[in-house]
């Protein structure tokens, strides 16, 4: 098969780890007789650089034809002083809204081989943790009517909070059939006890539910949810929450695995092509060292095999090529214990094809 990968490697370290991660698909595609056509486009800083615009017309309609869209990560504070309309993260925005992105999926998986960089105890999380946080991407207080009104002489800020039924229809759905192939659990969380917005929430996920009686739903506030992930993370499979709960929590799932070069994401609508990139931003940091960890791009392409083309078995021999790498000792910096031999980021991306 031929599947046609639009590819924005961006700034900072972003071309670097999209390298690593294009040469693994071509691995991939080589391993399972596949073609993967890539074409580079410009957005974020890079667009900037090159015409002016963080998002080129050219960009999107690029992105729309193609089956699939790859992204390393995009800004630096070389953009800072950019007016807001047009500063390297309105690329991500737009590319959202262009592509009717309305579900991130973000898993956050503790690899045994990494246990010691999470920050929980060992008591706590026992035999590890997989969870898959499906936050909806295109409503919620981001997008509800904002304003300033002027009260007793005092300036008040308000933000809309609304959520329409056929909007948490369709991420519900989403959740329940990612569930159908895990472990057939999914937690709903919401503020049901003070938002009528989460009122409308749960009472539309319990409607969506019946539609999968496989799977068992439970309902959870979302302070108690903040609470539960570092309590006993081990007990969630697929959380699904709006998109202000889902910011914080799915940063919170991210952070308890303790290595943020490691997570990857999908943002997925009703049709192809979806979005896959990494969970971290451009680390202007160390960009250019070859010090990145090319493992969240990696595993994005999994994600993108999985979800955009169906090649689960594909995407699988990628999870295991990188699980192996790991269990074999090998390292980038940002993963690695002091005294550790460290590996470039181009290593890691040759090692990984190797295992395959
Ligand atoms: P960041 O994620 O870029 O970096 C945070 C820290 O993690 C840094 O120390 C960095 O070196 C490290 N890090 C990140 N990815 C790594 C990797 N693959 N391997 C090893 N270490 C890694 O977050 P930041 O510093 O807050 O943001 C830097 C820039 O990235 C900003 O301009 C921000 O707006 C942008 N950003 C972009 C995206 C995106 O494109 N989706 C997301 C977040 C931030």
């Amino acid at each position: 098969m031929e599947y046609k990968i639009a590819v924005i490697k961006g700034d900072g370290i972003g071309p670097e780890i999209v390298t690593e991660a294009m040469k693994v698909l071509d691995k991939t595609g080589e391993k399972f007789g596949h073609t993967f056509i890539f074409t580079e486009v410009l957005a974020g800083g890079a667009a900037i650089d090159a015409t002016g615009n963080c998002l080129p017309d050219k960009t999107v309609a690029i992105c729309k034809a193609s089956d699939s869209v790859l992204l390393g990560a995009v800004g630096g504070p070389k953009y800072d002083t950019q007016p807001p309309a047009n500063r390297p993260e309105k690329a991500l925005l737009g590319l959202r809204e262009q592509l009717g992105l309305f579900a991130n999926i973000r898993p956050a998986k503790m690899y045994k081989a990494l246990a010691d960089a999470c920050p929980i105890k060992e008591s706590i999380i026992g035999s590890g943790f997989d969870i898959t946080v499906v936050r909806e991407l295109t409503g919620d207080v981001y997008f509800g009517k904002k304003m300033r009104t002027e009260e007793n002489g005092m300036v008040v800020g308000h933000d809309d909070m609304n959520y329409s039924v056929p909007e948490v229809v369709r991420i519900a759905r989403r959740a329940f059939e990612m569930a159908m192939v895990r472990s057939k659990k999914v937690t709903s969380v919401d503020k049901a006890n003070v938002l009528e917005t989460s009122r409308v929430w749960r009472e539309t996920v319990t409607k969506v539910a019946a539609e999968y009686p496989d799977v068992q739903l439970e309902h959870m506030y979302v302070d108690n949810a903040a609470m539960q992930l570092v309590r006993n993370p081990g007990q969630f499979d697929v959380m699904v929450t709006g998109n202000l709960f889902g910011d914080i929590l799915s940063d919170e799932a991210s952070m308890i695995t303790g290595s943020i070069g490691m997570l990857p994401s999908a943002s997925l609508g009703e049709a192809n092509p979806g979005m896959y990139e990494p969970i971290h931003g451009s680390a202007p940091d160390i960009a250019g060292k070859s010090l990145a960890n090319p493992i969240a791009t990696i595993l994005s392409c999994a994600m993108m095999l999985k979800y955009s083309f169906g090649l689960e078995t594909e995407s699988a021999a990628i999870e295991a090529a990188v699980e192996a790498a790991l269990n074999s000792g090998a390292r980038t910096a940002d993963i690695a214990k002091a005294g550790e031999h460290v590996l470039s980021t181009s290593e890691m991306g040759s090692l990984i094809c190797k295992q395959l």
